[in-house]
């Protein structure tokens, strides 16, 4: 989903590109940091915020400086005069004058209304956030086309699978292959899935990543909004997009061509890689901070089918995704409540994907036409998987 070409440089006097970070105190926030600090006077910090973390945005504010600073649940006493304070905050972050780039580093539906706003504002998204496509894949696209903004994306899957289509017609394109590391549970039996602790789920085998993202990765769920993602960041039908288990972590996805071609990127699994492509897209710039790629100390690649009957989160996604309408957001919105509740430990890893199923079974009606329309998708589902556990 590109609406333009030139990097957003692009026309404009050479000064450093503004770049607004929401979710700057989660994992890809902090990553996104650690990348900016080593790229000079490239980019400049003009917006971070974060949801509850004053204490980590204030150290951020300290070493950055940025113009403004937002916090969603902030109060008098945990944030900073002059910070602005509720959920308002991430769309009047991504929608400053002074910002050329917004990083959706947020996790979850919460960072739909920014992606929206910054791209209707005619921003690049820098989108880690990949709950908006899911949720609402066909009004971003509306709202780029109208503003003129455009995404490029974070997902390391996505940022491959950019970096090896390049400017080709997508009538080129046979086949896009997503690579899953498989999470914790890859080789664990079938009947051990039911007794999987928290501690266990938390434990990813190849990514640092947030909590929610590292749950996701362990049901496969994660996979599923990636298919989605993928279905409208590139507009390739689902039968087009598969998924293949390769544990190392280091193709990060391909890409298979009518002739026969299959291109692929790889790398030392680092998210600092697809941010820094995602903020210079359809340039790189150099970047110190990475040791050279050794193939041989990342050998072997290994690859293996997707075990679909025990992770049936995947196929509950992707049939959401074919499905379209308000079923991707219910699937979503389930998950994600499902989630929450593992995460409190009030339900077992085998329930996240029974909840979604029923989820979708009971609001196979809802209507999905609108931001509006989605959204009570979204709450009626929350409710309906809360309501199961109640
Ligand atoms: P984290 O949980 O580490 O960070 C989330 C960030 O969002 C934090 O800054 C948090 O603030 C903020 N936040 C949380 N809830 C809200 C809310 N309701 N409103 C506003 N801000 C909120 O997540 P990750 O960095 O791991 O993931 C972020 C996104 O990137 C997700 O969509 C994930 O799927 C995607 N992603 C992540 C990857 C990774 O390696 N981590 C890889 C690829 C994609 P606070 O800290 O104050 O609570
Ligand atoms: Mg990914």
């Amino acid at each position: 989903m590109r609406r333009n070409a030139a990097s957003p440089r692009a026309g404009r006097p050479v000064s450093a590109l503004g770049v607004a970070i929401l979710g700057s105190t989660g994992s890809i926030g902090t990553t996104a940091l650690r990348v900016l600090e080593r790229q000079g006077g490239r980019f400049r910090v003009a917006a971070l915020t974060a949801h509850s973390n004053s204490e980590l945005l204030g150290e951020q504010v300290l070493r950055w400086t940025p113009g403004f600073v937002g916090i969603v649940k902030g109060d008098g006493h945990a944030s900073h005069a002059g910070w602005a304070l509720g959920e308002g905050c991430l769309v009047r972050a991504a929608t400053r004058p002074d910002v050329d780039i917004v990083l959706n580093a947020i996790v979850g539906a919460a960072g739909l209304d920014a992606t929206i706003a910054a791209l209707e504002a005619g921003k690049r998204v820098a989108l880690a956030n990949k709950e908006t496509l899911v949720i609402a894949g066909a009004i971003v696209a509306a709202a780029a086309a109208r503003g003129g903004g455009e995404i490029v994306p974070v997902d390391s899957e996505h940022s491959a699978i950019l970096q090896c289509i390049g400017a080709r017609p997508r009538g080129e394109v046979r086949r896009l292959i997503l690579t899953a590391s498989g999470g914790p549970f890859r080789d664990w039996p079938r009947e051990r899935l039911a007794r999987v602790t928290l501690a266990d789920a938390l434990k990813h085998p190849t990514w640092n990543m947030g909590r929610k993202i590292t749950v996701d990765s362990a049901t496969l769920a994660n996979k599923a909004l990636e298919v989605i993602e993928a279905h409208y960041l590139f507009g390739i039908p689902f039968d087009r997009i598969e998924v293949v288990v390769h544990p190392q972590s280091i193709v990060h996805s391909m890409v298979e061509f009518v002739d026969g071609s299959v291109l692929a990127q790889l790398g030392t699994p680092t998210m600092e890689v697809p941010v820094l492509y995602a903020l210079t897209h359809p340039e790189r710039v150099a970047d110190g901070g990475l040791p050279p790629f050794d193939p041989v100390a990342a050998s072997p690649l290994t690859f293996e089918p997707v075990r679909l009957d025990d992770f049936p989160a995947l196929r509950l996604g992707r049939e959401a995704g074919i499905r379209g309408g308000a079923a991707p957001a219910v699937f979503n919105a389930a998950n994600e409540a499902a989630v929450a509740l593992f995460l409190e430990s009030r339900i077992a890893f085998t329930d996240i994907p029974r909840a979604i199923g029923d989820a979708l079974d009971a609001l196979d009606r809802m209507d999905g036409s609108s931001r509006d329309a989605l959204g009570l998708a979204d709450a009626a589902a929350r409710a309906h998987v809360r309501g199961q556990f109640a």
